[in-house]
């Protein structure tokens, strides 16, 4: 098999990042309890809430990147992976810079670094060949790099990715959601 997998909120959560952050900004108050969508919800709704949005992402993904956590069953099937000798491939769809990131920070090194903490490519942890991360500006070159690399499956957690019509029909697709979590794709990709 050869398995592309996105990597923002597929791999990786920031989810209590955005939290600490929001709250440290004054954006949220400090009884605040929300899932990522419900902070930008709120953030949003505020005078000039959009930009203090982007400035906030830029943030989370990049000088904050580190604090970011592995999501609950990756590592497992990660592990699997390796274990049964299958192709692993992560395809995000991410820009270098962030639009409202005043410290410019390189977006495609920060994932690396974090993937290289987490043992992605050490040969007793993940073991994925670092050439098989591929950091795509647009949506339409993730699309593209998926067939290239002939994925068998993928696994997103946005719909859209799949609904593109250039979205190859041949692929097996997995979104992970609050329906299907890793265990569940694990044991789709691996049982089947
Ligand atoms: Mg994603």
């Amino acid at each position: 098999m050869r398995i592309g997998i996105d990597f923002d909120n597929t791999i990786v959560s920031y989810d209590h990042v955005f939290a600490a952050e929001a709250r440290a900004r004054g954006l949220i108050g400090d009884g605040f309890t929300g899932t990522k969508t419900e902070i930008r919800d709120h953030i949003r709704s505020l005078d000039d809430g959009e930009l203090e949005w982007r400035r906030l992402q830029g943030r989370v993904y990049g000088a904050l990147m580190a604090e970011a956590r592995l999501i609950e069953g990756v590592d497992a099937f990660l592990t699997e992976g390796r274990n049964r000798n299958h192709e692993i491939f992560v395809v995000s769809h991410k820009t270098q810079f962030g639009h409202h990131d005043p410290d410019r920070v390189n977006l495609w090194d920060a994932a690396l670094a974090w993937m290289t903490d987490k043992g992605f490519f050490d040969s007793d942890g993940f073991a994925i060949p670092k050439e098989n991360v591929f950091f795509e500006p647009t949506r339409s070159e993730k699309i593209a790099r998926i067939k290239a690399l002939r994925c068998t499956h993928f696994i997103d957690d946005l719909e859209e990715i799949f609904l593109d019509p250039e979205f190859p029909a041949n692929v097996q697709r997995f979104l992970l959601g609050p329906g299907t979590t890793w265990p569940a794709i694990a044991e789709a990709v691996f049982d089947a």
